[in-house]
Protein backbone atom coordinates (compact mmCIF):
# COMPACT_ATOMS: atom_id res chain seq x y z
CA UNK A 1 0.00 0.00 0.00
CA UNK A 2 1.32 3.54 -0.61
CA UNK A 3 -0.74 5.99 0.08
CA UNK A 4 -0.08 9.33 -0.97
CA UNK A 5 0.96 11.87 1.83
CA UNK A 6 -0.95 14.57 1.48
CA UNK A 7 0.58 18.23 1.87
CA UNK A 8 -0.55 21.48 3.26
CA UNK A 9 2.10 24.12 3.58
CA UNK A 10 2.24 26.34 5.92
CA UNK A 11 1.43 30.19 5.40
CA UNK A 12 3.79 31.69 7.16
CA UNK A 13 7.52 30.14 8.59
CA UNK A 14 8.80 30.85 11.58
CA UNK A 15 12.59 32.15 12.21
CA UNK A 16 14.97 29.33 13.15
CA UNK A 17 17.46 29.51 15.66
CA UNK A 18 21.39 29.87 14.92
CA UNK A 19 23.03 26.63 15.95
CA UNK A 20 24.96 27.80 19.30
CA UNK A 21 21.32 28.78 20.34
CA UNK A 22 19.49 25.80 20.71
CA UNK A 23 18.75 23.57 23.34
CA UNK A 24 16.46 20.39 23.79
CA UNK A 25 12.89 20.51 22.62
CA UNK A 26 12.03 23.75 23.08
CA UNK A 27 11.36 24.85 19.26
CA UNK A 28 9.49 22.97 16.60
CA UNK A 29 9.54 23.50 12.86
CA UNK A 30 7.24 24.30 10.26
CA UNK A 31 5.56 21.33 9.79
CA UNK A 32 4.59 17.94 11.10
CA UNK A 33 2.71 14.44 9.97
CA UNK A 34 -0.91 13.48 11.10
CA UNK A 35 -2.60 10.51 10.61
CA UNK A 36 -5.99 9.39 11.92
CA UNK A 37 -7.22 5.99 13.51
CA UNK A 38 -10.60 4.92 13.25
CA UNK A 39 -11.66 1.29 14.31
CA UNK A 40 -14.12 0.83 11.21
CA UNK A 41 -11.43 2.66 8.85
CA UNK A 42 -7.86 1.90 10.47
CA UNK A 43 -5.23 4.45 9.75
CA UNK A 44 -6.91 7.12 7.15
CA UNK A 45 -5.89 10.55 6.17
CA UNK A 46 -2.30 10.65 6.20
CA UNK A 47 -0.99 14.18 5.84
CA UNK A 48 1.97 16.82 6.00
CA UNK A 49 -0.04 20.04 7.52
CA UNK A 50 1.17 23.17 9.71
CA UNK A 51 2.72 22.73 13.17
CA UNK A 52 -0.07 22.99 15.71
CA UNK A 53 -1.92 22.20 18.32
CA UNK A 54 -4.70 19.78 18.20
CA UNK A 55 -8.34 20.03 19.40
CA UNK A 56 -9.66 17.23 22.22
CA UNK A 57 -11.91 16.28 23.98
CA UNK A 58 -11.43 16.75 27.52
CA UNK A 59 -13.28 12.92 28.14
CA UNK A 60 -10.60 11.45 25.63
CA UNK A 61 -8.89 8.65 26.45
CA UNK A 62 -4.94 9.29 26.73
CA UNK A 63 -5.99 12.46 28.68
CA UNK A 64 -6.88 10.08 31.81
CA UNK A 65 -5.59 6.85 31.28
CA UNK A 66 -2.12 7.66 29.42
CA UNK A 67 -3.32 5.19 26.47
CA UNK A 68 0.15 6.61 24.64
CA UNK A 69 3.63 5.60 23.37
CA UNK A 70 6.29 7.46 21.36
CA UNK A 71 9.74 7.19 20.34
CA UNK A 72 12.66 9.57 19.51
CA UNK A 73 15.67 9.43 16.70
CA UNK A 74 17.21 11.81 14.81
CA UNK A 75 18.41 13.12 11.56
CA UNK A 76 21.92 15.17 11.45
CA UNK A 77 23.11 16.77 8.71
CA UNK A 78 26.86 15.39 7.60
CA UNK A 79 29.69 17.33 6.97
CA UNK A 80 28.93 16.41 3.42
CA UNK A 81 26.03 18.43 3.85
CA UNK A 82 23.57 15.41 3.31
CA UNK A 83 21.12 14.79 5.87
CA UNK A 84 20.63 10.95 7.16
CA UNK A 85 18.37 9.40 10.06
CA UNK A 86 20.21 7.33 12.07
CA UNK A 87 17.84 3.75 12.08
CA UNK A 88 14.37 4.97 11.83
CA UNK A 89 13.23 1.49 10.95
CA UNK A 90 14.60 0.11 13.87
CA UNK A 91 12.82 2.91 15.61
CA UNK A 92 9.54 2.59 14.23
CA UNK A 93 9.80 -1.35 14.70
CA UNK A 94 9.98 -0.39 18.86
CA UNK A 95 7.06 2.16 18.46
CA UNK A 96 4.53 -0.66 17.27
CA UNK A 97 5.97 -2.72 20.00
CA UNK A 98 5.28 -0.54 22.26
CA UNK A 99 2.09 0.46 20.63
CA UNK A 100 1.01 -3.16 21.12
CA UNK A 101 1.66 -3.65 24.37
CA UNK A 102 -0.52 -0.96 25.30
CA UNK A 103 -3.00 -2.21 23.12
CA UNK A 104 -2.80 0.44 20.67
CA UNK A 105 -3.02 -0.53 16.78
CA UNK A 106 0.16 -0.69 14.71
CA UNK A 107 1.29 1.72 11.89
CA UNK A 108 1.84 0.50 9.23
CA UNK A 109 5.85 0.35 8.56
CA UNK A 110 6.20 1.67 5.24
CA UNK A 111 3.48 4.71 5.13
CA UNK A 112 5.73 5.40 8.79
CA UNK A 113 8.94 5.59 7.10
CA UNK A 114 7.70 7.34 4.42
CA UNK A 115 6.70 9.98 6.50
CA UNK A 116 9.25 10.45 8.51
CA UNK A 117 11.34 10.94 5.13
CA UNK A 118 8.73 13.41 3.60
CA UNK A 119 8.33 15.32 6.31
CA UNK A 120 12.59 16.02 7.02
CA UNK A 121 12.61 16.95 3.42
CA UNK A 122 10.13 19.26 3.77
CA UNK A 123 12.02 20.28 6.94
CA UNK A 124 15.52 20.16 5.32
CA UNK A 125 15.93 23.49 6.31
CA UNK A 126 15.58 23.11 10.08
CA UNK A 127 18.47 20.37 10.07
CA UNK A 128 21.28 21.92 11.99
CA UNK A 129 24.71 21.70 11.01
CA UNK A 130 27.09 21.72 13.56
CA UNK A 131 28.78 18.72 14.79
CA UNK A 132 26.62 17.54 17.96
CA UNK A 133 23.37 19.32 16.76
CA UNK A 134 20.49 17.82 14.81
CA UNK A 135 16.98 17.77 14.12
CA UNK A 136 14.74 15.95 16.92
CA UNK A 137 11.80 13.43 15.55
CA UNK A 138 8.96 12.75 17.68
CA UNK A 139 6.68 10.13 16.61
CA UNK A 140 3.84 9.79 18.84
CA UNK A 141 0.25 7.81 19.34
CA UNK A 142 -2.30 8.83 21.83
CA UNK A 143 -5.67 7.69 22.06
CA UNK A 144 -8.23 10.18 21.28
CA UNK A 145 -11.45 8.54 21.62
CA UNK A 146 -13.81 10.53 24.09
CA UNK A 147 -14.51 8.05 26.55
CA UNK A 148 -14.12 6.86 30.25
CA UNK A 149 -14.50 3.53 30.39
CA UNK A 150 -11.56 1.24 30.47
CA UNK A 151 -10.37 -0.26 27.77
CA UNK A 152 -8.50 0.40 24.33
CA UNK A 153 -9.85 3.49 22.86
CA UNK A 154 -11.17 3.26 19.17
CA UNK A 155 -9.49 6.02 17.94
CA UNK A 156 -6.10 7.18 17.66
CA UNK A 157 -4.07 9.98 16.36
CA UNK A 158 -0.43 9.25 15.44
CA UNK A 159 2.11 12.51 14.48
CA UNK A 160 5.52 13.44 14.23
CA UNK A 161 6.86 16.75 15.26
CA UNK A 162 10.39 17.73 14.37
CA UNK A 163 12.79 20.07 17.08
CA UNK A 164 15.84 20.94 15.83
CA UNK A 165 18.25 19.93 19.06
CA UNK A 166 21.66 21.84 20.54
CA UNK A 167 25.20 19.91 21.09
CA UNK A 168 24.19 17.35 24.62
CA UNK A 169 27.81 18.28 25.24
CA UNK A 170 28.80 21.83 23.78
CA UNK A 171 31.68 22.02 26.29
CA UNK A 172 33.13 18.41 26.09
CA UNK A 173 31.66 15.42 27.93
CA UNK A 174 31.45 15.64 31.30
CA UNK A 175 30.72 12.76 33.71
CA UNK A 176 28.02 12.65 35.76
CA UNK A 177 27.17 11.87 39.70
CA UNK A 178 24.43 9.81 39.73
CA UNK A 179 22.47 8.44 43.07
CA UNK A 180 21.47 4.51 43.42
CA UNK A 181 18.03 4.65 43.60
CA UNK A 182 16.45 1.93 46.86
CA UNK A 183 13.11 3.92 47.74
CA UNK A 184 11.50 3.77 44.07
CA UNK A 185 11.64 1.76 41.04
CA UNK A 186 11.44 2.00 37.45
CA UNK A 187 10.06 -1.24 36.43
CA UNK A 188 8.90 -4.35 37.41
CA UNK A 189 8.58 -7.68 35.24
CA UNK A 190 5.55 -7.75 33.53
CA UNK A 191 5.27 -4.26 33.24
CA UNK A 192 6.05 -1.61 30.97
CA UNK A 193 9.20 -1.34 32.00
CA UNK A 194 10.61 -2.42 28.11
CA UNK A 195 8.20 -0.03 26.01
CA UNK A 196 8.04 3.61 25.45
CA UNK A 197 5.20 4.63 27.09
CA UNK A 198 4.93 8.35 29.20
CA UNK A 199 3.74 6.27 32.38
CA UNK A 200 7.39 5.48 32.64
CA UNK A 201 8.29 9.14 32.67
CA UNK A 202 5.94 10.17 34.83
CA UNK A 203 6.26 7.78 37.33
CA UNK A 204 10.21 8.70 37.58
CA UNK A 205 10.04 12.25 37.65
CA UNK A 206 9.95 12.14 41.85
CA UNK A 207 13.22 9.69 42.53
CA UNK A 208 14.79 12.11 39.82
CA UNK A 209 13.69 15.40 41.85
CA UNK A 210 14.82 13.52 45.05
CA UNK A 211 18.18 12.89 43.74
CA UNK A 212 18.59 15.98 41.77
CA UNK A 213 18.36 18.04 45.24
CA UNK A 214 20.90 16.05 46.59
CA UNK A 215 23.50 17.19 44.10
CA UNK A 216 22.87 14.33 41.79
CA UNK A 217 22.09 14.73 38.06
CA UNK A 218 20.12 11.36 37.47
CA UNK A 219 19.29 7.97 39.70
CA UNK A 220 20.28 4.44 38.94
CA UNK A 221 17.32 2.15 38.80
CA UNK A 222 17.79 -0.92 40.48
CA UNK A 223 14.79 -4.10 39.54
CA UNK A 224 11.88 -3.86 41.14
CA UNK A 225 11.67 -7.01 43.02
CA UNK A 226 15.11 -7.25 44.87
CA UNK A 227 16.39 -3.79 44.37
CA UNK A 228 19.58 -5.81 43.37
CA UNK A 229 20.55 -5.57 39.72
CA UNK A 230 21.06 -2.65 37.63
CA UNK A 231 17.93 -1.78 35.73
CA UNK A 232 18.81 1.89 33.54
CA UNK A 233 20.12 5.23 34.80
CA UNK A 234 17.69 8.18 34.16
CA UNK A 235 16.12 6.97 30.74
CA UNK A 236 19.08 5.77 29.35
CA UNK A 237 20.57 2.32 29.64
CA UNK A 238 23.69 1.38 31.00
CA UNK A 239 26.93 -0.45 30.40
CA UNK A 240 29.80 -1.12 32.54
CA UNK A 241 33.21 -2.37 32.15
CA UNK A 242 34.89 -4.55 34.96
CA UNK A 243 38.39 -5.53 34.30
CA UNK A 244 38.06 -6.95 30.58
CA UNK A 245 34.23 -7.63 29.97
CA UNK A 246 31.91 -5.16 28.91
CA UNK A 247 28.29 -5.47 30.72
CA UNK A 248 25.09 -4.55 30.36
CA UNK A 249 21.77 -6.02 31.57
CA UNK A 250 19.69 -8.07 29.65
CA UNK A 251 16.44 -7.81 27.90
CA UNK A 252 14.91 -11.07 29.30
CA UNK A 253 13.03 -9.64 32.13
CA UNK A 254 10.99 -7.00 29.93
CA UNK A 255 12.18 -4.36 32.26
CA UNK A 256 15.07 -2.65 30.33
CA UNK A 257 13.97 -0.56 27.25
CA UNK A 258 15.68 -2.01 23.83
CA UNK A 259 17.54 1.06 23.32
CA UNK A 260 18.86 1.19 19.72
CA UNK A 261 21.77 2.99 21.34
CA UNK A 262 22.34 -0.03 23.30
CA UNK A 263 21.96 -1.60 20.12
CA UNK A 264 24.45 -0.06 18.27
CA UNK A 265 27.50 -0.02 20.68
CA UNK A 266 27.04 -3.40 21.47
CA UNK A 267 27.33 -4.40 17.31
CA UNK A 268 30.35 -1.86 17.32
CA UNK A 269 31.90 -3.91 20.57
CA UNK A 270 31.76 -7.26 19.33
CA UNK A 271 32.77 -6.44 16.01
CA UNK A 272 36.15 -4.85 18.08
CA UNK A 273 36.16 -8.16 19.83
CA UNK A 274 35.45 -6.55 22.75
CA UNK A 275 34.01 -9.95 25.64
CA UNK A 276 30.52 -8.36 25.74
CA UNK A 277 28.04 -10.04 28.20
CA UNK A 278 24.67 -8.96 28.06
CA UNK A 279 23.43 -10.46 31.95
CA UNK A 280 22.21 -9.33 35.64
CA UNK A 281 24.57 -6.77 37.40
CA UNK A 282 24.09 -6.32 40.58
CA UNK A 283 25.05 -3.23 42.91
CA UNK A 284 27.45 -5.41 45.24
CA UNK A 285 29.41 -6.63 42.26
CA UNK A 286 30.06 -2.89 40.90
CA UNK A 287 30.53 -1.90 44.60
CA UNK A 288 33.13 -5.10 45.29
CA UNK A 289 34.62 -4.35 41.31
CA UNK A 290 34.99 -1.03 42.79
CA UNK A 291 36.61 -1.99 45.67
CA UNK A 292 39.41 -4.55 43.85
CA UNK A 293 39.90 -1.58 41.30
CA UNK A 294 38.23 -3.82 38.50
CA UNK A 295 35.51 -1.37 37.79
CA UNK A 296 37.12 0.53 34.93
CA UNK A 297 34.13 2.48 32.71
CA UNK A 298 30.26 3.42 33.45
CA UNK A 299 28.52 4.87 30.75
CA UNK A 300 24.63 5.20 29.65
CA UNK A 301 23.56 4.79 26.03
CA UNK A 302 20.72 6.98 24.35
CA UNK A 303 19.67 8.56 21.45
CA UNK A 304 19.84 12.17 23.32
CA UNK A 305 23.69 11.86 24.16
CA UNK A 306 24.77 9.24 22.58
CA UNK A 307 26.97 8.34 25.35
CA UNK A 308 27.32 9.91 28.97
CA UNK A 309 30.11 8.62 31.01
CA UNK A 310 29.39 8.46 34.28
CA UNK A 311 31.64 9.37 36.83
CA UNK A 312 30.69 8.83 40.25
CA UNK A 313 27.51 6.39 41.62
CA UNK A 314 26.38 7.11 45.41
CA UNK A 315 25.12 4.19 46.85
CA UNK A 316 23.62 3.48 50.55
CA UNK A 317 26.31 6.21 51.68
CA UNK A 318 28.77 4.60 50.01
CA UNK A 319 30.91 6.75 47.12
CA UNK A 320 31.74 4.63 44.10
CA UNK A 321 34.56 6.71 41.96
CA UNK A 322 34.81 5.66 38.06
CA UNK A 323 38.02 5.87 36.43
CA UNK A 324 38.55 9.21 38.99
CA UNK A 325 35.74 10.87 37.87
CA UNK A 326 36.98 11.22 34.22
CA UNK A 327 36.13 9.41 31.01
CA UNK A 328 37.12 6.31 29.82
CA UNK A 329 38.58 5.24 26.96
CA UNK A 330 35.97 2.52 25.34
CA UNK A 331 33.07 5.25 26.08
CA UNK A 332 35.22 7.99 23.90
CA UNK A 333 35.66 4.85 21.53
CA UNK A 334 32.17 4.59 21.40
CA UNK A 335 30.88 8.05 21.20
CA UNK A 336 33.08 8.65 18.30
CA UNK A 337 32.46 5.50 16.43
CA UNK A 338 28.86 6.18 16.31
CA UNK A 339 29.02 9.90 15.70
CA UNK A 340 31.29 9.14 13.06
CA UNK A 341 28.23 7.39 11.01
CA UNK A 342 25.81 9.79 12.29
CA UNK A 343 27.66 12.91 10.64
CA UNK A 344 29.12 10.49 7.53
CA UNK A 345 32.64 10.97 8.72
CA UNK A 346 32.84 7.35 9.02
CA UNK A 347 31.77 4.57 6.89
CA UNK A 348 28.27 3.38 7.48
CA UNK A 349 28.67 -0.75 7.07
CA UNK A 350 25.87 -1.94 8.79
CA UNK A 351 23.29 0.43 6.51
CA UNK A 352 22.16 1.84 9.90
CA UNK A 353 21.64 5.42 8.09
CA UNK A 354 18.76 6.43 5.31
CA UNK A 355 19.77 9.50 3.57
CA UNK A 356 17.36 12.13 3.01
CA UNK A 357 17.65 13.69 -0.58
C1 LIG B 1 14.41 5.84 24.86
C2 LIG B 1 14.98 5.17 26.05
C3 LIG B 1 16.29 4.65 26.09
C4 LIG B 1 17.28 4.84 24.97
O1 LIG B 1 16.89 4.31 23.76
P1 LIG B 1 17.58 4.81 22.41
O2 LIG B 1 16.89 4.08 21.35
O3 LIG B 1 19.03 4.45 22.51
O4 LIG B 1 17.39 6.28 22.35
C5 LIG B 1 16.68 4.00 27.23
N1 LIG B 1 15.87 3.85 28.29
C6 LIG B 1 14.62 4.36 28.30
C7 LIG B 1 13.78 4.17 29.50
C8 LIG B 1 14.13 5.02 27.20
O5 LIG B 1 12.89 5.52 27.22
Amino acid sequence: MSEPIRITRAATKKSKPKDAELSFGTVFTDHMFVVDFQEEKGWYDPRIEPYGPFSLDPACAVLHYAQAVFDGLKAFRGKDGRVRLFRPQKHLERLNNSARRLCIPPVEPELALRALVELVRLEMDWVPSTVGTALYIRPTIIASEPFLGVRPARSYIYYVILSPVGAYYPEGMNPVKILVADKYVRAVEGGVGGVKTGVNYASSLYAAEEAKHQGFTQVLWLDGRERKYLDEVGTMNIMLKIGDEVITPSLGHGTILPGVTRDSALTLMREWGLRVSEREVSIDEVARAARQGALKEVWGTGTAAVISPVGELAHRGERIVINQGKIGELTQKLYDAIVGIQYGTAPDTHGWTVGVE
